[in-house]
């Protein structure tokens, strides 16, 4: 049995009150709440276990640096990858996409290569690859989707030639709620020969990963979407694709031995860890895995499927209710049944301008986000300035979803 509350009661900032009500979290998409064994976990490293790690003989560092490798080996449990060895601690989902289109972009590609991405991707899918567009001369090429967020797997095949050397797509839309066929995306990529690069920063929170079952190239993640601290995030590799690909970073940590003469590198995935980890981040991370862990991911994902599926149902009562992305029991056609929308709602109402509605519902205790959720290109594709948007985690309940749809019911009228 899923126990909401007793989940709740992990989390003491869910206990707050805004403007005199109590808070109702529906911004998981941005970040995430901590649950009391994360945060336990940093202060007990900081005041018992603190030293740099990877230079130390003596006691703490030794420690320390147990504890990271420890963590490592959690994330590639948790992720499924076969090593620890593919397991790179950056700073988050941005970073990970920033060191690929880095490292893969200077060795691999040359001036008209192509990259495709698809049409829902947040910023950070994107701008790094114009950057490399700028810096390069390679070519960025956009999957399209239909009205209601499903990317057009025919024209994604289209897009392929020689000249593309690498695919990289959100496996969920920060937006639009989307879980867009990864699985279906790789294959076809990999039948051309061409690796790929899966944005998992609103899966990996939310239903089970296997990088290995999607035979993913590259995956990333950031860990404070998943209940674990800012400041740390994931990139697994395939460990072929780490051995080849160029450092992105350099200084300590990254290097085999270095004289001015010549420098060699560390082995990944040291390789891509210039200067000193994050490391009790790094434990904070682990604990939020294993936290989740124990729930189940498959429990938090039907769990958060049918609260999702709940609240549609009472939003879309709402007069003039315009909600984006597939709805939840649309599936692909060649889906085999794979729901295809995550905890994510998008909405408008009316003409109420997002901004105004998401002020309101604040004052009401509600926390939504509003705006272009950092996914400037889909709102040109959906021809609006942005939404309001609310994003469910594994503590939010129907009673919180009720209050909600009655809050957008009280503002809509005051319009
Ligand atoms: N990709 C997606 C799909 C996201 O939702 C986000 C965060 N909103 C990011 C990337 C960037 O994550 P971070 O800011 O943690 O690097």
């Amino acid at each position: 049995m899923y126990n909401v509350q007793s989940i709740r009661q992990d989390f003491p900032i869910l206990q707050t009150e805004v403007f005199g009500h109590p808070l109702i979290y529906f911004d998981n998409g941005a970040t995430t709440q901590k649950p009391r064994q994360v945060v336990e976990a940093m202060v007990q490293q900081y005041y018992t276990a603190n030293s740099n790690v990877h230079r130390g003989v003596h006691h703490l560092s030794v420690v320390a640096t147990d504890m990271l490798e420890q963590s490592r080996e959690t994330v590639r449990r948790f992720i499924d990858a076969e090593s620890a060895h593919e397991i790179v601690f950056t700073r988050g989902t941005t970073e990970s996409i920033n060191l690929v289109a880095s490292s893969f972009c200077q060795q691999e590609m040359q001036a008209g290569d192509e990259v495709i991405v698809s049409c829902m991707e947040h910023h950070s899918n994107i701008v790094p690859w114009q950057i490399q567009a700028q810096r390069k001369g390679i070519i960025v090429k956009v999957i399209p989707m239909t009205n209601d967020g499903i990317l057009l797997i025919d024209e994604y095949k289209k897009l392929i030639t020689k000249r593309t050397k690498l695919i990289s797509v959100a496996h969920v839309s920060n937006v639009l709620g989307t879980i867009n066929p990864v699985a279906e995306i790789i294959r076809i990529a990999h039948e051309h020969g061409i690796p790929v690069l899966i944005d998992g920063a609103q899966s990996v929170p939310h239903m089970p990963v296997s990088v290995r079952a999607l035979d993913a190239d590259f995956y990333c993640f950031s860990g404070h979407k998943v209940y674990g601290p800012t400041g740390i995030g994931v990139l697994y590799g395939k460990r072929e694709w780490l051995d080849r690909l160029p450092p992105y970073q350099s200084g300590g940590e990254m290097i085999g031995t270095v004289s001015f003469e010549h420098t060699t590198f560390n082995e990944i995935p040291f390789k891509f860890e210039a200067g000193t980890p994050n490391y009790v981040a790094a434990t904070g991370l682990a604990k939020a895995l294993e936290y989740v862990e124990k729930i189940g991911m498959a429990n938090i994902a039907a769990y958060e499927a049918e609260l999702t599926q709940y609240a549609i149902t009472q939003m879309a009562q709402i007069e003039n209710m315009r909600i984006f992305g597939p709805m939840p029991n649309e599936q692909l056609p060649d889906s085999k049944g794979i729901i295809t929308r995550g905890s994510v709602i998008s909405f408008l109402v009316g003409q109420i301008h997002h901004l105004d509605m998401g002020t309101l519902l604040d004052r009401l205790g509600i926390a939504v986000r509003t705006g272009h959720h950092c996914a400037e290109p889909l709102m040109h594709r959906l021809g609006i300035e942005g939404t309001m948007r609310a994003s469910f985690g594994l503590y939010n309940t129907h009673d919180e979803v009720d209050v909600f749809v009655a809050g957008i019911r009280r503002v809509s009228k005051m319009f």
